[in-house]
């Protein structure tokens, strides 16, 4: 189980809700999530996953702060059933 598996398994699970999960990166900056995720039924999701225990790194976890002080939900997964918590 590595950090493309649980992505993988994200973006099958969105596409399954009727969703989009989008692969990002910004354009002269680190630190972008690596998905946004779209539902029609709730708001956009940013989501950084991570394989099995690990963390967001100090210059991803300083973006996550600048976006989320900018209203955005970004959320840390490392596992399947952190995906599945997020979609349920
Ligand atoms: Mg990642």
């Amino acid at each position: 189980m590595d950090e493309r598996d649980i992505e993988r398994h994200l973006s099958q699970r969105v596409k399954a809700l009727g969703g989009e999960c989008r692969k990002v990166s910004w354009l002269g900056r680190h630190g972008a999530p690596d998905r946004l995720v779209m539902l029609p039924t709730q708001s956009a999701i940013w989501v950084e996953l991570k394989a099995p225990g690990q963390k967001a790194k100090p210059h991803q976890q300083r973006e996550h702060e600048r976006m989320r002080a900018m209203g955005q939900r970004v959320v840390v997964i490392d596992s399947i059933e952190g995906v599945e918590a997020l979609l349920a």
